[in-house]
């Protein structure tokens, strides 16, 4: 048995966050500009890169993989990735295989995902109305995305939607979305929107809803009850008296680091132990220099000894600060 993965601050680290491309198919305009330069697809890991780093994670301890982007349902022959992590699913070692998607290729994937042991699914959706929608990721289209979710709930997934709280853009919309939800038996979590990378003119202060409003909003219609669900990350949970199960996501207004389990990957190989911190390790190395697997899992402990202990992002004093200069797309949200 392998030791697991401790870090300086005696967190365990049992959840692997891996963005497996750069590109996306919109341009949310909190998360991207218009104008991308992707990465040179020398860069990216392989599939069967991709394969080795998540086992070898895997036989390290991690028993979360969540599978990120980018798009990552847009990287070409994907589902041979995730037809390849079914094997730790089935020998019990991995207990849970996820994806973040924005949903636009849902619709052609769902099955497939089910049929690979996918169980949940998270879907970003920040507003139900076509032309906003079309506004806020500049290339998307909702029906195509909500059709990916019909079919994501027909596969039996479990679908989870994230929404980006934005402030003058979804905040009329908060009701329609929680009612919409409930309706469907489909879980919500709100994210506050946070400083990544340079997206154009945009101005994050001025998108900025934190979510203590947005709670207090909800709690002029409904009763608004704490539950104690954790997961080991940011999200604190809340539940309606219609049944339908709320997440916040706050790195903003509350610090969450003292329980993070996590670690996130790039599509370069790129391991960042902090979503907030410029800090990271290089795993492409290590994985390019040998068939064998020892330097990669030394340079997987090296790098879980770096972990700093939280995140710097502030807007107390009304203004951005402890911002990071990579995109979410890049490190994978
Ligand atoms: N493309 C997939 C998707 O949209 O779900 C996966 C990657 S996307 C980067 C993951 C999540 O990050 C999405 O829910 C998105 O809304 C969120 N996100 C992107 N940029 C953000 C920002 N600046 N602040 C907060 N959340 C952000
Ligand atoms: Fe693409 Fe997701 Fe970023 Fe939107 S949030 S641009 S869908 S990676």
């Amino acid at each position: 048995m392998t030791a697991p993965l401790i870090d300086p601050f005696a967190r365990a680290i049992s959840y692997l966050r891996l963005s497996v491309t750069d590109r996306c198919d919109f341009r949310c305009v909190y998360c991207m500009s218009e104008n991308m330069t992707f990465l040179p697809k020398r860069d990216l890991l392989t599939l069967e890169e991709l394969d080795r780093l998540c086992s070898a994670f895997i036989r390290l301890g991690v028993q979360k993989l969540r599978i990120t982007g980018g798009e990552p349902l847009v990287r070409r022959d994907i589902m041979t990735f995730f037809r390849g992590m079914t094997r730790h699913l089935e020998s019990g070692a991995l207990e849970e295989l996820t994806v973040t998607t924005n949903g636009s290729q849902l619709e052609k994937y769902a099955a497939d995902l089910a049929a690979a042991g996918v169980k949940r699914i998270n879907v970003s959706l920040d507003t139900l109305d076509e032309a906003k929608f079309a506004e806020i990721t500049r290339w998307g289209r909702l029906p195509q995305v909500l059709r990916g979710i019909d079919a994501a709930q027909k596969a039996g997934l479990r679908v989870k939607i994230n929404a980006v709280a934005l402030k003058g853009f979804n905040e009329d919309e908060l009701f329609t979305l929680t009612d919409w939800c409930t309706s469907r038996g489909i879980d919500l979590t709100f994210i506050e929107v946070m400083p990544m990378g340079d997206i154009g003119n945009e101005d994050r202060f001025g998108q900025y809803w934190s979510l203590k409003d947005l709670r207090a909003r909800l709690a002029e219609r409904h009763t608004v009850t704490d539950i104690p669900q954790r997961t080991g990350g940011p999200a604190r949970y809340v539940q309606l008296e219609t049944g339908l199960k709320i997440g916040f996501i706050t790195p903003l207004s509350h610090n969450f680091c003292e329980s993070c389990n996590r670690v996130r990957i790039t599509c370069t190989g790129e391991i960042y132990t902090c979503l907030g911190q410029e800090g990271h390790s290089d795993l492409r190395g290590p994985l390019r220099a040998t068939e064998g697997d020892a330097p990669l899992e030394d340079a997987i402990r090296a790098a879980i000894a770096l972990k700093p202990k939280g995140h710097d992002f502030d807007y107390s004093r009304q203004t951005v600060d402890g911002q990071v200069s990579r995109h979410m797309s890049h490190t994978g949200g």
